[in-house]
């Protein structure tokens, strides 16, 4: 276990102490209100990268796939409202490549940096993108290369968000965006406590709109767009998740209706869902910075 500080504001001294959770113990910057793992597993990530083979982890990002996709396009719809294609757009830790399949066909010239090597591969070899294997810092890209510089459920990840941010701003161009989406403590967290769907191994950091200004000012950036990420969820995907392993929730006779349910035509229903923990937030550099 490795004691951190404050990633955003440096301090350790004053924080609140929770519970542990997958990561390590879940505490409370009071300076910025940043929720993050300390002390922590220092090798989360790397047990993610290269404890599961790329089909386990394909295979996981699968049982939804039109769903995830219908987010993917919901998420261009909202950098289209500040850039409009074409352009370059890079996707750091793209994994598989889905969301730069769907911005290449929104017209984005797409390029992507990703860990694992599953994913990597799987994003050139089968989807045919331009995908490096890696991380952003070593991954030697043009000062102001890119128009768009997105970050999907990745800064939760990563060891030192200011180090990959400060990359990440390199690689952008000065009215370039920065899009990012990361987990956000709900308000529900004290009734869910460790059971909360983003404590999963890897995740180390839980924002919220506060810590994320302070993060997003910091480096030199103004927010420009924040909202709540949409799921899209078919009946059939909530019946496949409550047989997951790692599942905390127990539905008790609600999971027994949806198993029927499963049974029938209804399982394709797809349903819009807002957990209300997830945000989405799109920044661009300040001038004279
Ligand atoms: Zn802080």
């Amino acid at each position: 276990m490795e004691v951190v500080s404050c990633c955003i504001c440096g301090t350790t001294r004053f924080e609140e102490r929770y519970w542990p959770i997958n990561s390590g113990v879940l505490v409370r910057c009071r300076q910025c209100g940043l929720y993050y793992a300390n002390p922590r597993k220092e090798e989360a990530i790397q047990e993610v990268i290269t404890g599961q083979t790329a089909p386990e982890l394909l295979a996981g990002k699968m049982i939804n796939q039109q769903g995830r996709i219908l987010e993917f396009k919901d998420q261009l719809g909202v950098i289209a409202r500040y850039k409009k294609p074409p352009g370059k757009l890079l996707d750091v830790g793209c994994y598989e490549g889905f969301f730069l399949n769907e911005a290449r066909h929104a017209a984005w010239s797409c390029t992507g940096v990703e860990p694992s090597r599953g994913g990597a591969r799987f994003a050139r070899e089968t989807l045919g993108l331009d995908v490096r294997e890696g991380i952003l810092e070593t991954s030697h890209f043009g000062a102001g290369a890119f128009d768009v510089v997105s970050m999907l459920a990745v800064l939760e990840h990563v060891p030192k968000p200011v180090e990959t941010l400060t990359a990440v701003k390199r690689v952008l161009k000065r009215d370039g965006l920065l899009v990012i989406s990361v987990p956000v403590i709900p308000s529900y967290l004290k009734l869910v406590r460790s059971r909360w769907r983003m404590f999963i191994g890897d995740h180390y950091f839980f924002f919220s709109d506060r810590a994320m200004q302070a993060l997003l000012g910091k480096l030199g950036f103004r927010l420009l767009d924040k909202r709540y990420c949409v799921k899209y969820v078919d009946l059939e995907t909530i019946v496949k998740r409550l047989n997951d392993p790692w599942q905390p929730y127990r539905l008790g006779p609600l999971g027994k209706l949806l198993k029927v349910i499963n049974k029938t035509r209804l399982r394709k229903l797809r349903l819009k869902v807002n957990l209300f923990d997830c945000r989405m937030y799109v920044a661009t550099p300040c001038d004279g910075d």
